[in-house]
């Protein structure tokens, strides 16, 4: 056995010795592209002491560094298309295994597929946890076609903060509020993309959806259109996951 085996080994045993004292909080943030998962994560995530884990963020990193597993994710973003689980598998549990990220995480924009779903049922129950709640955000399609044409997002890929030109622009027209960077439109934003992806994702929702149902202690469904508030977005999903956090 190589000594990183070795050490992942250990690391297995101590998570399970912290997460039988103190249980951690996992929650998926699932919707269309554009539903508010990002908004919804962004802001809920530091209320609740949770990582935020976007596995789109995920992808942009990797694509950032420009390694050849970047620049195939790359070519896979820019036609709209999901990334294949292996992929999105490998990253995530990476980061969900990181002992800063114990305390638990809000996965905002996973699962995407059913085997992404199925993967996550059954990774909880191996580490002795569960998953604490499912939140699906469902926006009508063409609130999110006004969302996605408008979104911005700060060009520095550390800081990832968004906004938009209409609900909520910067103070300073194309700057990040914090930290001064360049606002630019995500390529996967333009219509011709966005489209692609709405049809991508009208075909993997409802497996997913209908995986959920078998956990109805779990799923949380949250109807929102673009007159929706924000803040009550975010307060009854932070409400949803703190009732089930408590069962
Ligand atoms: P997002 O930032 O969540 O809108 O994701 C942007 C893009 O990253 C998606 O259109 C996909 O190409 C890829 N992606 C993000 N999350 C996943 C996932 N869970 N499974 C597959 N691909 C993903």
């Amino acid at each position: 056995m190589k000594i990183q085996q070795v050490l992942h080994f250990f690391e297995g045993i101590a998570r399970r010795m912290v997460f039988l004292f103190r249980r951690p909080v996992y929650v998926t943030l699932m919707g269309g592209p554009g539903a508010g998962k990002g908004t919804v994560a962004q802001s809920l995530a530091p209320q609740l002491g949770l990582a935020h884990l976007s596995t789109g963020a995920l992808m942009r990193r990797e694509v950032a560094q420009n390694t050849p597993l970047g620049q195939k994710i790359d070519k896979i973003m820019k036609a709209g298309k999901l990334v294949p689980d292996e992929i999105v598998f490998e990253l995530l549990k990476a980061e969900l295994e990181r002992p800063s990220n114990w305390r638990g995480a809000i996965l905002d924009g996973f699962p995407r597929t059913l085997a992404q779903a199925q993967w996550l049922s059954a990774l909880f129950p191996s580490w002795g946890v569960r998953l604490t709640a499912a939140i699906q955000l469902d926006v009508p399609e063409a609130d999110i076609l006004e969302r996605l044409s408008g979104r911005r997002v700060c060009s520095n890929t550390a800081c990832g903060n968004t906004y938009h030109v209409k609900f909520n622009p910067p103070k300073k027209d194309g700057v990040c509020d914090k930290c001064q960077s360049k606002l630019i439109q995500r390529t996967d934003d333009k219509p011709e993309v966005v489209l692609a992806r709405l049809e991508e994702y009208r075909a993997v929702q409802a497996p997913i959806l209908d995986h959920f149902k078998a956990f109805p202690h779990v799923l949380v469904i949250l109807s929102t259109t673009n007159s929706t508030k924000p803040e009550y977005v975010v307060a009854t999903c932070k409400s949803q996951i703190e009732a089930r956090a408590r069962l």
